[in-house]
């Protein structure tokens, strides 16, 4: 069995040691940003807009973790915004505090119909509205890693299926667009059932992670990805790469696998754990679709098995 904990911690470490939140404060007074600039700028990204309209730029731009909006503005007022902000999937899953004079019930009710988080009347307490931004900063930063766990597996803690369907649906696209090239390779450990039967199912799954770490760490591009495909199987993804550039980074893969020197006295390939490699790439100008290049893919990484294992097969899909 894995045990999420460590994972959980490592995944927490990686968004504790995230940047300052982003904080956005919309008001078109721009004495009243001043005040909340002063409350927030020394541990905080603070952004600032004089207009709804700005606001929802600033949004789309800077992916705020937080925005603190004023309901009167000239021109599209705070409700608005927020309205639009909730409409957007690329912007709804940011919290919005309304910071506003109009501190009647009806005002609230309507700031909070809109989809704001929480309500503050003006004029503020900075202490009381770093206190509730620190709140509303810490639910964010949990949701935000609730979301990510649906896209990460658990066993190794690198991307799952699920999320390299997306992105590969994605690449392709923006391959197909900008004429440039893809490569996908598929990679499975060789005689892991084997494995399994002498080693037992913990040193299998401890095995698994060992080969997501160092799969990953061969990966030397910023767009490059990596994902648990299923069971022994991991998939990498190379934007902008063509096959030569993915054989190359194939070979070191398999290299760098091999020199883990993992135990596997039952292989019949080598006295470690070694792995087999399908690799297919998408040309400049590359006819197909995305389901075919990982079908090529796939009938690669049949070849690499059955010309000996612990090897890279590869192949260009036609044009
Ligand atoms: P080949 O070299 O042809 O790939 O042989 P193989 O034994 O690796 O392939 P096979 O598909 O026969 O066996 C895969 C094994 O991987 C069987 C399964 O128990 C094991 N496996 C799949 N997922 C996990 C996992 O999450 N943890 C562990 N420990 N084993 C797993
Ligand atoms: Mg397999
Ligand atoms: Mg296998």
């Amino acid at each position: 069995m894995n045990t999420p904990a460590p994972l959980a911690m490592e995944l927490m470490a990686e968004l504790s040691g995230q940047a300052k939140p982003k904080l956005l404060i919309v008001d078109d007074q721009p004495i009243n940003i001043q005040v909340l600039y002063q409350a927030f700028a020394a541990d905080h990204q603070v952004f600032m807009a004089t207009s709804g309209e700005q606001a929802l730029a600033l949004c789309a731009s800077k992916q705020p973790d937080l925005v603190l909006l004023d309901v009167v503005m000239p021109g599209m007022d705070g409700y608005e915004v927020c309205q639009r902000l909730r409409a957007d999937p690329a912007t709804c899953d940011i919290p919005v505090i309304f910071v506003t004079a109009h501190n009647d019930e009806a005002s609230e009710e309507r700031g909070l119909d809109a989809g704001a988080v929480d309500f503050i009347s003006k004029p503020i307490s900075p202490k009381i509205v770093r206190a509730r931004v620190k709140t509303h900063l810490t639910l964010k930063a949990q949701s935000d890693l609730l979301r990510s766990w649906v896209y990460i597996d658990g066993l190794t803690g690198v991307h799952n299926r699920r999320y390299f369907d997306e992105q590969l649906g994605t690449e392709w696209g923006r391959a197909v667009r900008n004429n440039k090239a893809l490569s996908v390779i598929l990679l499975d450990v060789d005689f892991f059932k084997r494995y399994n039967d002498r080693y037992g199912h913990q040193a299998g799954d401890d095995c698994l992670h060992r080969v997501a770490s160092t799969i990953k760490a061969s990966l030397k591009r910023p767009g490059d990805q990596v994902a648990r495909y299923g069971g022994e199987e991991f998939v990498c993804l190379l934007p902008d790469t063509d096959l030569a550039g993915a054989m190359q980074v194939a070979q070191q893969i398999d290299q760098n696998i091999f020199e883990q020197t993992i135990e596997h006295t039952d292989s019949s390939v080598a006295p470690c754990v070694t792995v087999s490699l399908g690799v297919a790439g998408r040309s400049v100008d590359g006819a197909g679709s995305a389901e075919t290049l990982l079908s090529l893919a796939d009938a690669q990484l049949y070849q690499a098995k059955g010309q000996g294992r612990h090897q890279a097969c590869g192949a260009e899909l036609a044009p």
